[in-house]
């Protein structure tokens, strides 16, 4: 049997450009594929846009331009800046790709034969920023919790429904049986006493919003957010024969959507559930929400050109906000780039290829392979352990030519310690391959062929 691994991200919606919060997570599932090619997997791995809804088609018309037109690039620069920090994605699917506006139609019939979708008056509570309706216990003095200085906007309109609260006890009895359904532990538990404090339908199309894809048997009303953006994972694992997805990676303002509804969905057309919903937390800007809104959002493209696509991979893999909230400042990636890039692992490269070059010497060479400790941290989702443990293997070669003192060597004893040190830097290489493919390729190039020379600093100091 082939081995696959289908890993996808949540789609960015289109009402602006993506800026560096939303890199952590594409971060994430470009490592789990990498990684998973790596050791031979067949990989497929979704990323893309969510580009329907109230706020595009707002935007389009103060801009003056077709929806279509507006969506089109954003999509287009978004897609950019994943391309920079190189995020090997197999498809990048548009929620207005036609093989997707055809499947969500499809998709909601289903749903509907199995008797979940209804006709009801909405009444409620309704945030721009999520795109949600909000129940009153949702909301922090009539705000929403994620964007608290956007005005909530009170909604009442004719609405179909999806029969969400006759799947509390099938949810529940899912994530009993599979607790790897959520992760981490932490979110797994906040998911749970969300379920058992009732669940409640919701509602799944709109009648004032044009720009959408129009419910298949009911025209005047478009479908509303969940029965179309989740439904991009189904319509790219479908094609290509890898549902269910192995791993949906996301934030944690997506956490019920992904976990609660989007399993009742699946459950309710007669799909397969995916395995793990991986759930992240969120940076903040010294100290700030990066927000449009508050003036501080940075680019990942700004910032790979201050501290090279690896560099900004390192930080956020190592340092970002995993299991909890995390706060950045350019102080404190410069800090990391110096001691661990340029003096770490860029040092030992260029001190170990020195003394290769100058005593010419060549490896013999042998297998590559990855570190046990790092494929459990990876099976477990610590990227940041995983990283943690090949740069003690950095520090132990370090302390290895310190104590060896290679430099008052000669001949065959020079000769057999720099094969050593070789090996341990292609295998440090070969396991930093999934985070830093760029800076992978760069050392084994170095250590192959012939003749060994030192090159460029990997990883310049930073003032
Ligand atoms: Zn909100």
């Amino acid at each position: 049997m082939d081995r696959k691994y289908y890993v996808t991200t949540a789609i960015d919606y289109t009402n602006d450009v993506i800026h560096v919060g939303h890199a952590y997570q594409k971060l994430l599932a470009d490592v789990l594929a990498r990684y998973h090619r790596q050791t031979g997997y067949k990989t497929y791995f979704l990323t893309g846009t969510d580009e329907h809804g109230q706020k595009v088609e707002r935007g389009a018309k103060e801009k003056g331009v077709d929806p279509k037109d507006f969506v089109d690039k954003i999509a287009k620069e978004d897609k950019k800046q994943w391309d920079k920090l190189n995020i090997s994605y197999d498809r990048f699917i548009r929620t207005t790709d036609e093989d997707h506006v055809k499947f969500a139609q499809e998709f909601y019939l289903k749903a509907k034969a199995n008797g979940d979708i209804y006709k009801a008056k909405y009444k409620g509570f309704y945030c721009e920023g999520c795109e949600s309706f909000k129940e009153v216990t949702e909301l922090n003095e009539e705000k929403c919790e994620f964007h608290p200085t956007k005005e909530i906007q009170k909604i009442e309109e004719e609405n179909y429904f999806f029969a969400l609260s006759k799947y509390q006890k099938f949810l529940l009895d899912h994530i009993k049986k599979n607790p790897e359904f959520v992760w981490p532990d932490s979110k797994r538990g906040e998911i749970v006493s969300f379920i058992k404090s009732g669940l409640k339908d919701f509602s799944i199309s709109r009648q004032k919003v044009v720009w959408g894809i129009p419910v298949p048997d009911d025209p005047t009303h478009t479908i509303y957010v969940w029965f179309d953006a989740l439904i991009n994972y189904l319509t790219y694992g479908r094609q290509e024969n890898c549902w269910p997805a192995d791993v949906h990676v996301l934030g944690k303002d997506n956490q019920r959507f992904h976990a609660i509804y989007w399993p009742a969905m699946l459950k309710s057309a007669g799909y397969k559930l995916p395995k793990t919903i991986l759930v992240h937390d969120f940076i903040s800007l010294n100290g700030q929400k990066v927000s449009k809104s508050l003036g501080n959002v940075i680019l990942p493209s700004e910032l790979i050109e201050k501290f090279s696509v690896d560099g900004v991979r390192y930080y956020f893999l190592r340092f970002g906000p995993l299991t909890n909230d995390v706060d950045i400042t350019l102080e404190k990636i410069t800090h990391v780039y110096n001691s661990d890039l340029a003096n770490g692992l860029g040092n030992l490269v260029s001190r170990v290829a020195k003394m290769c070059e100058k005593s010419k010497f060549t490896f013999k060479s042998k297998e590559t392979k990855l570190y046990p400790e790092v494929v459990k941290a990876l099976e477990e989702f610590r990227f940041d352990n995983a990283l943690k443990f090949i740069w003690e293997k950095i520090t132990e070669v370090d302390q290895e030519i310190n104590n060896a003192e290679p430099w008052k060597l000669e001949g065959k004893k020079l000769n057999e310690f720099l094969q050593d040190a070789v090996l341990s830097i292609k295998h440090i290489a070969y396991n930093l391959q999934p985070f830093l493919p760029e800076t992978a390729d760069k050392v084994e190039k170095i250590f192959s062929g012939q003749k060994i020379k030192a090159s460029e600093p990997l990883f310049p100091r930073l003032k």
